[in-house]
């Protein structure tokens, strides 16, 4: 790895261990992980690749799941938002891919074509997002003609939310919903994501769709790093020049910091282009040789800035951790007011992923 590059190094036994862990929470029930959005910035193919366990794969788009295909992934693979033209059901059936149904303009689009697929049955029990509302499930099942209905799935809204009582509302919805239902398939549910599993069991079911848990980062609210999860994800950047900065002398764009005393600046080559938030608040600690130091000054396009103490010895190449190993990525979105999946999902395509296995 040069050192000069600005680097994800993704821990792929960390995801099998979380992998490891969804089974432990759901023993009884098939795992669909979740790679959607680049596996979360992790890099798909290559995480797909590592969890031969997985019992299928979700994603959001058609070309993620022929991304996946194209690298020789055999498993199932889900398309989570289902299909919207012809040219995307003709990939699907090319592709062998599972589709969600959740709008009846899909089903027509099945019918028309002639096509026949594996679907998915997406009911809304309170997400208000995608799926059928619940008293037109029975009409819609009857409408399926030869597509083969593998289960039926919905998603939870509340679940990073320990307190609310709306999971519940929805297992209470999904279940008045499919109780009369006799159809092959209509008892196979899918409802669990990554605050499902761990901390909702009775949304496990039959399937259970981990994302987040896979990376290592809490889905819960409070953003506390869980012992039991493993990041996988250090996203780490060069130092490219070490300066002193004079007492009055200000700091990068805007002149947000002014030193109060003479004191040294690191700059490190990474900035909001890369997927370092800009909206990060000032002194967000960024790791210099496992050490805490602070942010200073406004996040540019391309770098950002360090202040040092005065006994660091820090020079160009050496390497800055942004968060990962040492530095938990929920302390960093709290710092910023948003969630683990933004900062992954945001590392951006010219940040060199890097991976480490151990096997
Ligand atoms: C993204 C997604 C998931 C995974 O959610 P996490 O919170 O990351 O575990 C599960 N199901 C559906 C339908 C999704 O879109």
């Amino acid at each position: 790895m040069s050192s000069r590059q600005v680097t994800a190094l993704v821990d792929l036994d960390a995801i099998s261990s979380n992998f490891n862990l969804v089974r432990h929470h759901a023993p009884n029930s098939c795992a669909m992980a979740i790679m959607k959005a680049d596996a979360y910035g992790h890099g798909a193919i290559r995480v797909a690749q590592s969890l031969p366990a997985a019992d299928a794969f979700g994603v959001a788009r058609v070309s993620e799941a022929v991304e996946l295909r194209e690298a020789g992934i055999g498993q199932p693979i889900c398309l989570l938002e289902g299909v919207n033209d012809r040219e995307e059901l003709n990939l699907a059936s090319i592709f062998e891919l599972q589709v969600v149904i959740h709008d009846q303009s899909q089903l027509e689009l099945l019918e028309r074509s002639g096509a026949r697929r594996k679907i998915w049955l997406k009911i809304d029990t309170g997400m208000g997002r995608l799926g059928f509302s619940p008293e037109t499930v029975p009409e819609v099942l009857a409408s399926l003609g030869k597509q083969t209905l593998l289960g039926v799935m919905t998603h939870l809204s509340e679940a990073s939310d320990p307190s609310s009582t709306k999971t519940d509302l929805q297992l209470m919805r999904l279940q008045e919903v499919i109780g009369n239902l006799e159809q092959p398939g209509a008892k196979t549910l899918s409802i669990a994501n990554s605050a499902g599993i761990l901390g909702h069991a009775a949304s496990l079911a039959d399937w259970v769709r981990p994302g987040l848990m896979l990376y290592g980062a809490t889905p819960f609210d409070d953003l506390k790093p869980m012992d039991e999860l493993h990041p996988a994800m250090t996203f780490s950047a060069p130092v490219i020049a070490v300066h002193a900065v004079k007492a009055g002398e200000s700091v990068g764009y805007g002149g947000i910091f002014t030193a109060a005393e003479d004191t040294r600046v690191a700059v490190i080559a990474a900035g909001y282009a890369d997927g370092y938030p800009r909206e990060i608040a000032q002194g967000a600690p960024i790791l210099l040789h496992g050490e805490r130091r602070k942010l200073v000054g406004n996040v540019s396009m391309d770098m950002i800035c360090v202040e040092l103490e005065p006994s660091d010895v820090v020079q160009p190449s050496d390497r800055a951790v942004l968060w990962g190993e040492g530095l938990a990525i929920e302390e960093i979105a709290a710092l910023c007011g948003t969630i683990p999946y933004t900062l992954m999902t945001g590392v951006s395509s010219r940040v060199y992923r890097h991976y480490r296995v151990s096997n």
